[in-house]
């Protein structure tokens, strides 16, 4: 799918770095961008990024800042997990260590085991650690299973 201003993924990502580097958010650190093949039914392949934020934002307010920026980029209604879509941002990890309430879990649930997301963390935040298990990036990029790909 291409967005109508930003063309393919890794445009679209571009874009959406620049939008996040604004008002109560400053990007500090980005990784390089690596494609992962889909996930699921939908057969688009994905652009993936991490980067590091600075803000005052809590956690919840930080969320629905990257909802409303989903949503500027013309993400469909929520709910549509595994759909095509122009634009999916994610927390991963905090620097204030776990969250957990209704609508949102520090660190990403899923973060442990996808390789798309560990490798880019390890380029920005390779000594940051999961606060439950204390491992570091660069130790729970290790334990990926070998034949784990983009
Ligand atoms: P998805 O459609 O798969 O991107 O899931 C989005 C939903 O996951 C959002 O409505 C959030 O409430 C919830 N969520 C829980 N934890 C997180 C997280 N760490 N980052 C982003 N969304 C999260």
């Amino acid at each position: 799918m291409r967005h109508p201003r930003h063309g393919g993924p890794a445009g679209v990502l571009a874009a959406a770095v620049r939008a996040l580097d604004h008002g109560p958010c400053v990007v500090t650190a980005k990784s390089a961008t690596v494609r992962s093949k889909p996930i699921g039914p939908s057969l688009r392949c994905y652009a993936n990024s991490v980067v590091l934020i600075e803000t005052n934002l809590e956690p919840p307010n930080l969320l629905k800042h990257l909802q409303a920026l989903e949503v500027a980029f013309g993400r469909r209604k929520r709910g549509q997990s595994w759909r095509a879509r122009v634009l999916d941002l994610d927390i991963i990890l905090w620097s204030g260590g776990a969250w957990a309430d209704d609508q949102l879990i520090i660190p990403h649930p899923a973060f442990r085991r996808r390789s798309f997301v560990l490798y880019p963390l390890k380029q920005i935040a390779r000594d940051w650690r999961d606060p439950h298990s204390r491992r570091s990036v660069t130790h729970l990029a290790a334990l990926l299973p070998k034949s784990s790909t983009f």
